[in-house]
């Protein structure tokens, strides 16, 4: 394979990108100058080597050297460790962020599609449940908002989560809501507006 057809299939791999915008992603890097060709692909193997995954919500952080494997959010003494937002992705916990929630996160990693059935395979469901039982052990949780696409597999996600919280909330006494109703059909937690998930967040049940 040659490297046009190389990067173009790599390319392809990318989140929402279909063979069309992976070719024109190869021809914007063939017409630009080889500085930044170079910077590109010297920022990509950066990305590897400083950033590190939060060992609490999952997200992906910059680390610095010497400091805690938290992120900002879960080092932070100024959240309110009562309140667990779970969210698909990165991309979500940034936005919610916007929003001024004060509470803490935990990122799935994705969403469980329809016919699976282990839903391990996609999603952080064993990690999530650990980390409801050291946070309620600890006397810390009040209540989880399941913040799920208002998609069919984001419902779907949303479904097979509260089967498994369900029963744990009415042992280890927490409240379990999701936010959706203030969301409108098919929107996506990552593009909606910080006053759309506010008023989610204030309406949640
Ligand atoms: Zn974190």
């Amino acid at each position: 394979m040659n490297p046009i057809e190389k990067l173009t299939e790599a390319f392809e791999h990318f989140p929402g990108i279909g063979p069309r915008q992976a070719r024109r992603f190869v021809q914007y890097l063939l017409a630009a100058s080889p500085a930044v060709r170079g910077e590109l692909s010297e920022t990509i193997q950066q990305l590897g080597a400083h950033t590190t995954q939060c060992k609490k919500c999952f997200r992906w952080f910059v680390k610095e050297e010497h400091k805690s494997n938290l992120c900002s959010i879960c080092a932070s003494s100024r959240r309110d460790e009562g309140l667990l937002f779970i969210v698909e992705k990165d991309a979500d916990m940034d936005n919610v962020e916007r929003s001024n929630f004060g509470g803490l996160y935990f990122v799935l990693g994705g969403t469980i599609p329809l016919a699976a059935e282990e839903p391990q395979k996609y999603i952080r469901v064993h990690e999530l449940l650990k980390r409801v039982e050291e946070d309620a052990a600890a006397g810390k949780l009040k209540e989880i908002i399941l913040g799920l696409s208002a998609t069919t597999e984001g419902d779907h996600t949303r479904l097979i989560l509260q089967e498994k919280l369900l029963p744990l909330s009415e042992g280890l006494g927490f409240k379990l809501s999701s936010l959706g109703r203030g969301l409108s059909t098919g929107s996506e937690l990552e593009y909606a507006d910080p006053d759309t998930i506010a008023s989610a967040l204030n309406s949640r049940g």
